[in-house]
């Protein structure tokens, strides 16, 4: 999949309305950027439009200020973090909107940078509202994209503000993750490996149906696994387990029956404590008294995969030439649970393959594991990423112009 991209703009003199994504994690007492990597990852596009004499015209969300105003989602220290990354002043805007904006956007100069106020301030802009991505577009003349982890949504930042322009070009943030991910779907090097983990089947099923006509293999980890296992009568304790996706994960199983359809063989299993309900009286839960089983037996819980299993999964992922990644294989926030997860992660390190990682824990697990520079691609989005690799066309790269 090929996109118009920003080099094959000519940039000089123009406002260039850009969707970045700075939806930034902030210390919620604070509100200090806890991680400024997001913005980061906009900085190859931003430098260039500023190098080739343009003038940046930058807007995101942040949070979820619900279409209101609300100052603990300003992106004001996010425009003073961009600033002290690109060493150059950048403008704020106190709206995203209105005449006041348009006469900032207007006025900027060659080389200058102008970021937006949180696009969430208006509930326009997630209802794709017709009217407010008109307002959004007379603030560019040219349009580009760079959030990708917003793609997968039709905002009116990301989908409506597109219909204004003639060509929409893809940013290189984007066009980054749009490479890795569609060679992934189109020609993957094989033997090609995915390995799937997190707590619900329900949410990746849509890619392991998609992956198994393409993978040589596919690995399941975490508590998905225990649908699985007890779809196929094995026994899974008192293990996390989705009791309305057993007849789902038996068609998955004979789906799968062509290609290396792995499970956990052996895991952590741990004893299931109920502690006090959470603030929204929700129960919660910790694990105690873990320890190694084959088979997980009555009232314990399956918290990790074992070590056998590690052993096979990491000989999987030793042969493969792409690795896809989303999702832990255990509760690896807990760190006696966490060895499954790290194990994995190494093994797609010193794999050698393409390996593309998707999904904030599996992210934050490599990076946690120190083997973060050795992943050939961290996607920085995660629901965009797997709607991606379910083979389902993303609004906001669908609607750039195909190159
Ligand atoms: P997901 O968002 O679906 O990728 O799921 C990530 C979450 O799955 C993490 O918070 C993990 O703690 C959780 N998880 C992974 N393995 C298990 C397990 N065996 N039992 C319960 N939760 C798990």
């Amino acid at each position: 999949m090929k996109k118009l991209n920003i080099r094959d703009l000519d940039l000089k003199g123009k406002r260039v309305l850009v969707r970045v994504d700075f939806n930034v994690p902030q210390d919620k007492k604070t509100g200090a950027i806890k991680d400024d990597a997001r913005i980061a990852g906009a900085l190859p596009t931003i430098r260039h439009i500023i190098d080739c004499g343009g003038r940046a015209v930058l807007m995101s969300h942040l949070g979820r200020p619900d279409g209101q105003p609300n100052p603990q989602f300003t992106l004001k220290p996010v425009a003073e973090r961009l600033s002290q990354l690109l060493g150059k002043p950048v403008a704020f805007a106190p709206d995203c909107v209105g005449d006041a904006v348009k006469a900032m956007a207007l006025g900027l100069k060659d080389g200058e940078a102008l970021l937006l106020e949180n696009l969430r301030f208006h509930a326009e802009e997630e209802k794709n509202e017709p009217g407010f991505a008109g307002q959004l577009a007379e603030l560019g003349e040219l349009y580009v994209n760079d959030a990708f982890g917003t793609a997968h949504r039709a905002h009116a930042s990301t989908e409506g503000v597109t219909r204004h322009f003639k060509r929409n070009a893809a940013g290189f943030l984007m066009e980054k993750e749009i490479d890795y991910l569609s060679r992934v779907l189109e020609s993957p090097a094989k033997p090609f490996v995915a390995i799937l983990g997190g707590a619900k089947v329900s949410d990746k099923i849509a890619v392991i149906e998609n992956l198994i006509p393409k993978a040589d293999a596919i690995l399941i980890g975490g508590a998905m696994a225990y649908t699985f296992l007890l779809a196929q009568g094995k026994p899974v304790g008192a293990s996390l387990v989705e009791q309305d996706k057993l007849d789902l994960a038996r068609s998955l199983l004979a789906k799968s029956a062509t290609i290396r359809f792995l499970l956990p063989v052996d895991h952590v299993a741990a004893e299931k404590k109920e502690g006090e309900p959470d603030k929204k009286g929700k129960p919660t839960f910790s694990f105690v008294n873990a320890r190694q089983v084959t088979d997980i037996p009555a009232g314990l819980a399956g918290v990790d995969i074992g070590p056998r299993t590690i052993v096979e999964y990491a000989r999987a992922v030793a042969g493969a030439r792409t690795v896809v990644w989303n999702g832990p294989m255990g509760i690896f926030e807990t760190p006696e649970y966490a060895r499954g997860t790290f194990e994995v992660a190494k093994a797609v390190a010193a794999s050698g393959a393409t390996s593309i990682v998707g999904g904030g824990d599996s992210a934050s697990a490599v990076q946690q594991s120190g083997v973060a520079d050795r992943i050939s691609h961290i996607s920085t989005g995660g629901g965009a990423s797997l709607e991606f690799l379910e083979g389902k066309a993303l609004p906001g790269v669908a609607a750039l112009t195909d190159s």
